[in-house]
């Protein structure tokens, strides 16, 4: 046994009857078989907790549990109906029921009454998941992924606990920590960062990068990197030039951990299909396949934002908002017990949106950081975000005016949401015209994911769901284009907006219906990404009138052309600048990364005049020693 169970042992009665003590990750699991000391241990539980400093949990053991259907029927008579059940699920070797339900609030009953009472009286322990209120296939499929394999999740988790506990000290380690960048360093794409001490080895993201040819993968094939002695890969959020490759790490045989919240492994698995099914349809060999994105989902451990864990010897993290997209995170890796504390930032947003809360800025203690600096350059200041959503109203205002068409060509993730905020405000209070918003396959996938993890919302939005029973992604003027025959009738019927990927018009329905609108001078078309070069959304940027299409089809550029360049998920160049000033402690040292080269150098030169700390701007492959 670990020692740090004996440790537990310890404290435990003898006529307590523990029937095991095992690891799920960092957390310790303790089952007895003494009923009344498992629902009645008099804070015995809390004091070791207290005393060694880690999560412990008391479970009744499975042969004491009530019988499966006996403790249904007792699940499905306490929960109000209300609560919409939609499933519940029995962990067996685990002791835990998963619950799904619509309304988790009104499941888990006023100061956790409900919970409580199923414990009571089924033994089982009672877990709360929500219910997306747009069904989402792809969550079911997770979910599934994860249910199926319960017993090869706990012995797994089992075996990171081992690994975490095995060599367990508690008092501050000494050594040196280096971080190398494997991509992403003077560029933006394939993010991707090794952080190693003596103990451990971490990747920090493991991105794509989708524009480039030659430069699509981050250089894995050094010696430094070994998949075989790799600890954990950490994911900041899902967009692909951060998560992409993950997948491919299995497929080459690691089977460790991902850790990154519930948003995330839900969204990079949606992106990492999809990811395949392009490259089918380009009759392009893809480079992992589905089953590779299944062993990701059944190697994941979610965290919610600010939730403390151990993830090897010497490496304890906490993810924090970062504003970005739905679930992104800021990584703090706390390292060697207080030997130092390192953030990475992935990509953030230091401004609030209508969907998203800005970035944190205050930590617990905080030595280096690697931030991002893809608007690092002096001049990357666009209009206000107030100004282009005045804008977008403007503009979709006057073309149902004059019984035309919007076209927006979006991401699906992030920005497609953040639009169909404001359009749904705006018609909400009453700036528009009710019209159809028109949702197109892939955002309104992303969409229903959205509705699964409302707790990751701002406050407002929050508040509008939980209390006011409002959530805008259910706004009836939302409707989902899913078909061929549905997309006809978008294209033969009247005024309306919609929302179709690929944010650059490289392809996918945003062409289509380009095709259809561009003729006639009444529709619209806003671009609210950036447009890469080569690409039909930069061409049009560029003011082409006449696109040709392929050999036979050209296609005249009649509608109006309009560039809104506020509605980035990053930080402007101020808004950076804000960030690194309310940071909270000061820390020593910025590194700066993901950001084109003239600007994260920029950015490092205006930091260390401004601020008097220490920058860098590594190039790939550059490694760092940070202590
Ligand atoms: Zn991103």
């Amino acid at each position: 046994m670990a020692d740090i169970l004996k440790e537990v042992a310890k404290f435990i009665p003898k006529d307590a009857d523990i029937s095991d003590s095992v690891f799920e990750g960092a957390n310790i699991v303790v089952y007895t078989k003494k009923k009344d000391f498992f629902l009645n241990n008099n804070g015995l539980i809390r004091e070791i907790v207290n005393n060694i400093k880690k999560r412990v949990e008391l479970r009744a053991d499975p042969s004491i549990t009530m019988d499966r259907e006996e403790a249904e029927d007792v699940i499905k008579k306490l929960l109000p109906d209300d609560a919409g059940l939609s499933q519940i699920i029995f962990d067996v070797q685990r002791s835990i029921v998963i619950i799904e339900s619509e309304k988790p609030g009104v499941a888990i009953g006023k100061n956790g009454e409900i919970l409580k009472t199923i414990k009571e009286k089924t033994l089982w322990i009672p877990q709360i998941k929500r219910t997306p209120s747009i069904k989402s296939k792809l969550i079911e499929n997770i979910r599934g992924v994860l249910y199926e394999n319960d017993d090869y999740r706990r012995k797994f988790l089992h075996k990171i606990g081992k690994r975490i506990y095995d060599g367990w000290v508690k008092e501050r380690r000494s050594g040196w920590i280096r971080v190398t960048f494997l991509g992403a360093a003077r560029h933006v794409g394939r993010s991707c960062i090794l952080l190693q001490t003596p103990e451990s080895k971490v990747l920090l993201d493991c991105g794509v990068d989708i524009a480039s040819e030659e430069n699509s993968f981050p250089i894995l094939d050094v010696p430094e990197f070994n998949l075989s002695e790799l600890d954990a890969v950490i994911l900041t959020h899902s967009h692909l030039d951060h998560s992409g490759l993950v997948p491919y790490l299995y497929k080459m045989g690691y089977r460790g951990p991902i850790y990154c919240t519930a948003p995330t492994r839900d969204i990079s698995s949606l992106l990492a299909l999809d990811f395949i099914s392009i490259a089918n349809k380009e009759a392009k060999d893809p480079i992992f396949s589905s089953g590779d994105v299944k062993e990701m989902v059944k190697h994941s451990v979610v965290l919610d934002y600010e939730e403390v864990t151990d993830i090897t010897p010497d490496m304890r993290i906490t993810f924090y908002d970062a504003g970005h997209v739905l679930g992104s995170a800021m990584i703090h890796i706390h390292i060697g017990n207080g030997l130092h504390n390192l953030l990475y930032t992935g990509d953030l947003n230091y401004e609030n949106s209508n969907l998203l809360q800005k970035a944190i800025t205050k930590f617990p203690r905080l030595e280096s950081v690697i931030m991002e600096s893809t608007y690092g350059g002096r001049d990357d200041n666009p209009p206000t975000r107030q100004e282009c959503e005045d804008e977008l109203i403007g503009i979709i205002k006057n073309t149902i005016g004059d019984k035309g068409k919007v076209l927006i060509p979006v991401l699906g993730v992030g920005r497609a949401q953040e639009i169909m905020l404001i359009i749904e405000k705006a018609i909400r209070t009453g700036l528009i015209d009710e019209i159809p918003i028109y949702v197109q396959g892939m955002v309104w996938d992303v969409t229903a994911i959205h509705t699964a993890y409302p707790d990751f919302f701002n406050t407002e939005v929050k508040k509008a769901i939980f209390h006011k029973d409002q959530n805008p992604f259910l706004n009836k003027i939302f409707k989902h284009v899913g078909s061929q025959k549905e997309m006809q009738q978008v294209l033969e019927g009247g005024p309306c907006v919609v929302l179709a990927t690929s944010g650059m018009m490289t392809g996918g329905s945003s062409v289509e219906y380009f095709k259809n609108f561009a003729s006639f001078s009444k529709n619209s078309l806003v671009l609210v990404s950036y447009q890469g070069p080569g690409s039909l959304g930069r061409r049009l940027e560029n003011g082409d009138k006449e696109i040709r299409m392929n050999e036979k089809e050209t296609i005249k550029v009649n509608m109006k052309i309009n560039i809104l360049r506020g509605f980035s998920g990053h930080s402007s160049r101020d808004q950076l600048m804000d960030f690194v000033k309310n940071l909270d402690p000061k820390p020593r040292k910025i590194i700066l990364i993901h950001g084109e080269s003239s600007k994260s150098l920029n950015l490092a030169s205006s930091i260390h005049k401004t601020f008097r700390i220490e920058t860098s701007a590594p190039r790939t492959l550059d490694t760092l020693r940070i202590r």
